[in-house]
């Protein structure tokens, strides 16, 4: 029997997201995802896709990853998906920051793991949660390859140009203080995709990709590799987004710590998790943001502010990236808000006409699960809607590897 599935693991410091999937048939058996890891008020919420039914949802104490990971062994074990089924092929984990080394994806050996721990003081808060899954998962299952794809390695074809900050070259080298940007997985497969919604190969398109989840990354993609992206030492720098607050002068940090007499740690989490559209209206959810806007009254302009910000910034990396490319075949939205709210793809290149930049009203207010053009048929640059697949394209990856024989 040809072992054909792939289980991806997306382990977060508190959380473990999953997807069984069978690359044979690109069908999805099972997802679900374990919250609140290490509470008392732990949640497993499991779809048993193929095995059918409802989803079961489980609370009470998760330890730690370990117990997680065992708990989501023992729901698709319910379903006849048991981990220890010759069926299954890898275990793919997202893994976030792979800095400059990792190009590619990777099958997991003690040389990987050394180097992916080595890499957590530029991402503290990703890469311990992320070893822990890979580690727990071979405890599980020492005989199956881990492979690591890196949210960082769709970047690293980025220039020196791109990916070097205007610091003293030693010190960021002594530090690796440089840009590695982030979403990578996301803007692989979009850009991808793009590329064949617009029946071209992938190596002769050029691309914005905005990726506009709770999280924001804009990408430069020519010819199917990335130029230039958003986001850089961490996830914090480019667009507005959620929580964060996107870029900033970095002397508005010295002068909180100095004027404002914060600590590291606590501008750390002023601009990680109290700013951008929920710092600048108490809400994080477009949806809501635009209801707000939408009801008007008093409570609509604090809303109103965030979302022209939200735009402002979003229009200025449009811009940014259609010089960096000279000449630009499609923007392609994607992700939370990039795919379901018409009202930003709208305003995001609303005027642009002199670039070649236009939706089609009826288009882009048009509700479809699948990739599609919201720009006029006449138009000189495509604006498309791409749904982002992540998990999907974590386990396309890993089964290359493992089939070619990487593993
Ligand atoms: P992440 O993976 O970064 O957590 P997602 O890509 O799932 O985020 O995006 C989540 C965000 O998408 C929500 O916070 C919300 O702002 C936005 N979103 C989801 N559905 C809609 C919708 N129908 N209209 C507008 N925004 C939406």
């Amino acid at each position: 029997m040809t072992a054909t599935r792939v289980l991806v693991l997306n382990s977060g410091s508190s959380s473990v997201k999953y997807q069984l999937l069978d690359m044979g048939d690109g069908s999805r058996l099972a997802a679900g995802l374990v919250e609140r890891i290490g509470e008392r008020t732990s949640r497993l919420k499991h779809s048993p896709l193929a095995a059918g039914g409802d989803e079961r949802e489980t609370t009470g104490p998760i330890a730690d990853h370990e117990a997680a990971l065992k708990a989501v062994a023992q729901e698709l074990a319910e379903d006849g998906l048991g981990l220890d089924s010759p069926e299954l092929a890898a275990i793919g984990h997202r893994v976030v920051h792979g800095g400059k080394r990792f190009t590619r994806p990777t099958v997991v050996d003690d040389a990987v793991l050394a180097e992916i721990e080595r890499l957590i003081p530029v991402a503290p808060l990703h890469n311990p949660a992320n070893l822990t899954g890979i580690r727990t998962a071979q405890e599980l299952r020492p005989d199956l390859p881990q492979v690591a794809v890196f949210d960082t390695a769709f970047h690293t074809t980025m220039p020196e140009a791109a990916a070097r900050y205007a610091i003293d070259v030693e010190t960021a080298d002594k530090h690796r203080v440089r840009r590695y940007g982030f979403h990578g997985t996301s803007h692989a497969y979009v850009s991808r995709e793009a590329a064949r919604l617009l029946g071209r190969d992938p190596g002769d398109v050029n691309l914005i990709v905005l990726h506009l989840g709770n999280g924001a990354s804009a990408s430069a993609v020519e010819g199917g590799r990335c130029v230039d992206t958003s986001m850089g030492l961490t996830p914090l720098e480019g667009l507005v987004m959620g929580t964060r607050s996107g870029d900033v002068d970095p002397a508005v940090i010295f002068h909180l710590a100095r004027v404002g007499g914060m600590s590291t740690d606590e501008i750390d989490t002023l601009l990680n998790k109290r700013s951008g559209l929920v710092g600048l209206c108490g809400d994080n959810d477009m949806r809501e943001i635009r209801r707000r806007i939408d009801e008007g009254g008093e409570d609509a302009a604090r809303a109103r502010l965030a979302f022209d910000i939200y735009i402002h910034r979003l229009r200025k990396y449009i811009g940014a990236y259609y010089a960096v490319l000279g000449r630009v075949d499609a923007v392609v939205f994607t992700a939370g808000v990039g795919e379901n709210s018409a009202p930003v793809r709208e305003a995001a290149v609303a005027g642009l006409e002199g670039l070649g930049l236009a939706v089609d009203d009826g288009l882009n207010a048009a509700r479809s699960g699948g990739p599609r053009l919201i720009s006029p048929p006449d138009a000189r640059v495509a604006v498309a809607v791409v749904p982002t697949d992540e998990e999907l394209e974590i386990a396309n990856q890993t089964y290359a590897l493992v089939r070619d024989g990487g593993a």
